[in-house]
């Protein structure tokens, strides 16, 4: 797998989207990793803060709330 933005061997897959991305071009986005109800029922998300991105796709932000969830 290949950089998507300059076509060198990639570095890692984007946590998002799955593009390959070399050390230059990767970018950090906080990524959900867990979701789970606590003890009252809240929902709640466990984030990790500098997951691989690619730069590239656009995952939705604010995804911390989840009130359809059921
Ligand atoms: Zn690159
Ligand atoms: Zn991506």
């Amino acid at each position: 797998m290949n950089c998507w933005h300059c076509d060198r061997p990639a570095y890692g897959s984007c946590r998002f989207c799955g593009r390959g991305v070399c050390k230059e071009h990767t970018k950090t986005l906080p990524h959900i990793e867990e979701l789970y109800r606590d003890d009252r029922g809240m929902h709640k998300a466990l984030v990790v803060a500098d997951a691989l991105w690619c730069g590239v796709c656009q995952p939705r932000e604010d995804p911390v709330e989840l009130p359809q969830l059921k």
